[in-house]
């Protein structure tokens, strides 16, 4: 395998900024995932593995380490039962393997269609969108333990994987595991794919829209149809942005916070709160989840706001977008100054979603 130097990062990203990696591999194999490993071991140097780089934000100085690109990219099935287990290379395009489900007539994946990135990032940050998440139809994770690459491939089963909201054990040990393929069983019984409903979108009514039962194909369609209109795909022939698409997580906050919030936003302008309703919702535990959009709307930071090369987009508050020529510098700039806002009215603090990588935040102060 062959470690090129000095390879550009921003075109293996979809926001198209930041520099270059000090070195770069693309492995295809475990073998040379694990090559790659010892080269950066053996000159003690950091690693960033990347996947299709759709929820990172590069430093415009680039990576001063080698970014290890997983390519691995077979998928395979065996009979389990009433399932099947499906193994896929951790490289595979998330979207490419959404389609050939649905090409085998297997079920599960339909409301997951269109997120941009690889099996891999899915499984790390346990990608989840309408409804449906990774972690419904995982089964197994075949990883490289990067601490211990001689140890050959850890497994870990979904119990072990510590799935959360967009979060998973690699997430919290970010850097620690290089996942190289992920295992699914899936069936070919299409239950219980359209009970998701928010203040936009009712997939409950899509029989009724159609006159009949739709197919998984035409779930996918109405989901991307969706995902164009609220701005969150990047697809040829639909409306795209340069995006690694939600920048912040939705914040959870206790009774209290919420309470406060409400009174804060009535005083603000209460016909406005009244209007963007809902934008809380109870859990179980008594907390409050929050529309990190509707804080949003009280301050400058609204859809379509543009600053030099970078924008919130038209679409969806929490969507900053590189308009044109953008710099990490430029985006990092405005998603500490939307944090701030939000800080500032209703002393809640938005976390971010979008990873940076190498040193984005030391030209950020
Ligand atoms: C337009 C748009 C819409 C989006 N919509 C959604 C959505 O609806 N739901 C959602 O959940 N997300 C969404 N995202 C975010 C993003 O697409 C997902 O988080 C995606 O799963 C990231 O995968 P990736 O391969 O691009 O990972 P990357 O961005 O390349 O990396 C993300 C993290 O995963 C790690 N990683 C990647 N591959 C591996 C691997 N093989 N082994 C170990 N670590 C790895 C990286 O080191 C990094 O920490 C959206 C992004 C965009 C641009």
């Amino acid at each position: 395998m062959t470690i090129e130097e000095r390879v550009p990062l921003a075109p293996l990203t979809t926001f198209g900024v930041g520099g270059e990696a000090r070195f770069f591999a693309a492995a295809k194999t475990v073998d040379e995932v694990q090559e790659a490993l010892v080269f950066a071991s053996a000159r003690k140097i950091p690693v960033f593995i990347l996947g299709g780089g759709s929820n990172i934000l590069v430093s415009d100085e680039g990576f001063e380490g080698l970014v290890l690109s997983v390519r691995l990219s077979d998928i395979t099935t065996e009979e389990a039962g009433d399932r099947t287990h499906v193994s896929v290379g951790a490289g595979v395009v998330w979207d490419d393997f959404v389609q050939w489900s649905i090409a085998h007539r297997f079920a599960g994946l339909e409301c997951l269609s269109g997120v941009p990135g690889t099996v891999g990032g899915a499984v790390i940050g346990n990608l989840g969108a309408y409804g449906a998440q990774t972690s419904d139809t995982l089964v197994r994770v075949e990883s490289i333990d990067t601490h211990h690459t001689e140890s050959g491939i850890r497994v870990f089963e979904k119990e072990a994987c510590d799935f959360s909201y967009h979060d998973s054990i690699f997430g919290k040990t970010s850097g620690r595991y290089a996942v190289v393929r992920a295992i699914f069983a899936l069936s070919t019984d299409p239950t219980s794919q359209l009970s998701y409903r928010d203040n936009r979108f009712d997939l409950t009514r899509l029989t009724h829209t159609l006159g009949h039962a739709p197919s998984q194909q035409e779930i996918r369609e109405a989901i991307l149809d969706m995902r164009e209109e609220k701005g969150s795909i990047i697809m040829p022939g639909r409306r795209s942005y340069k995006c690694a698409g939600s920048f912040f997580h939705m914040p959870f906050v206790s009774p209290e916070q919420y309470a406060q919030v409400v009174a804060r936003a009535r005083a603000l302008d209460a016909v406005r709160e009244e209007q963007l309703q809902p934008w809380a919702w109870e859990q179980p535990d008594g907390s409050y989840k929050l529309a990190p959009g509707f804080l949003l709307e009280y301050t400058e930071f609204k859809k379509g706001y543009t600053r030099g090369s970078v924008g919130i987009s038209p679409k969806h508050t929490l969507v900053i977008i590189n308009l044109a020529g953008a710099t990490a510098c430029d985006i990092a700039n405005l998603a500490r100054d939307m944090q701030r806002a939000v800080s500032d009215l209703f002393g809640i603090t938005l976390e971010r979603e979008v990873e940076y990588v190498g040193c984005v935040e030391r030209s950020n102060q």
